[in-house]
């Protein structure tokens, strides 16, 4: 079996022009512009890289975006003062404070300083709390992304097993919530697995759909996986390549190559799940926009 490849490209720029008829739709009817607001404390590269592809798609969605970029330094009641003035700028829809922050600051402070009807990211409690017991709210992006992926690629979870490896809050615990829902293009039977499982194995090879989200490179293989199983890639690994220009290449929590000889169908990485987070941010800031006006 070659596993067919989920096309995160394909199905993001999908998405991007939806945005973009909703965002002059708005323009017409309504007078409004969708507005993003991003602050970024700091200079981690990796972030600065998020933040400009952010501004960019923005700008190529019609949409109106706000950058603040601040020194590594800044006080956190500097930074819950900016919170402050976007949450009550009637200009932006959307908020988010590009994560990690600098370690003076308390991230759990400035996500439950964001208004939660700005916070695109859906991060604040409150969203997070109406995202568990199934009421409509902010989906967090890569998780989001993740489902859209599945449903728009012909692989709705309904009644299947998913298999989540990995429990952070911002891909795990998010994307088992948003699938166990009783609701369209989800309502699959879940099982988060864990470094508490003493054995990784059953419940990977259980899995109709397996989501891998570990941060380990290659760490699932083939031969773990059920044959005909649906896999999506979250993870994004620099490992070195010297025979490489830049000395290393981005891999997957899973091991391509093996994994795609027994599963229907897989995500690339890069190509896959990578791609749909803005996708899903802009959609979010859409949402925002049309219940705020
Ligand atoms: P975290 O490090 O926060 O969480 C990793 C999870 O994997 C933890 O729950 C951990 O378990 C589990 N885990 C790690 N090693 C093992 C193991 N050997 N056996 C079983 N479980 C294990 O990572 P994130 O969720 O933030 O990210 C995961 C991956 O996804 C990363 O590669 C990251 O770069 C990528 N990512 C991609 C995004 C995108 O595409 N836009 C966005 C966010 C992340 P435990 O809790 O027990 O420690």
């Amino acid at each position: 079996m070659t596993a067919e490849i989920i096309d995160g490209k394909k199905i993001a720029e999908e998405i991007k022009n939806e945005v973009k008829r909703d965002v002059e739709r708005m323009r017409a009817s309504k007078g409004i512009v969708p507005g993003l607001a991003v602050i970024l404390v700091g200079d981690n590269p990796a972030s600065q890289s998020y933040v400009r592809s952010k501004g960019k798609a923005c700008e190529e969605a019609g949409m109106y975006s706000v950058t603040e970029r601040l020194p590594v330094d800044t006080p956190e009641y500097v930074l819950l003062e900016k919170i402050a003035r976007f949450n009550t700028d009637p200009k932006i829809h959307g908020l988010l404070v590009q994560l990690p922050l600098p370690k003076h600051i308390s991230e759990d402070e400035v996500i439950r300083a964001i208004d939660p009807r700005k916070d695109v990211d859906g991060f604040h409690p409150v969203n997070i709390g109406k995202l568990v017991i199934g009421q409509d709210t902010f989906k967090s992006a890569t998780p989001a992304g993740i489902q859209e992926l599945l449903i728009r690629s012909g692989n709705d979870p309904a009644g299947k097993h998913v298999v989540i490896v990995g429990r952070s809050n911002i891909v795990g615990k998010p994307v088992a919530n948003m699938l166990l829902q009783k609701q369209k293009g989800a309502n699959a039977v879940v099982t988060i697995a864990h470094t508490g499982a003493p054995d990784l194995r059953p419940y990977i090879k259980s899995a109709d759909i397996l989501i891998a989200a570990i941060g380990k490179p290659e760490f699932i293989k083939g031969e773990m996986l059920k044959e005909g199983a649906v896999v999506i890639d979250v993870g994004i690994n620099r490992v070195e390549d010297s025979s490489l220009p830049k000395g290393y290449r981005i891999v997957g929590d899973v091991h391509f190559e093996s994994a795609s000889k027994v599963a229907k169908a897989i995500t690339p990485v890069p190509g896959g799940v990578g791609l749909m987070t803005i996708a899903m941010l802009l959609k979010n800031t859409i949402k925002a926009a049309n219940q705020l006006s």
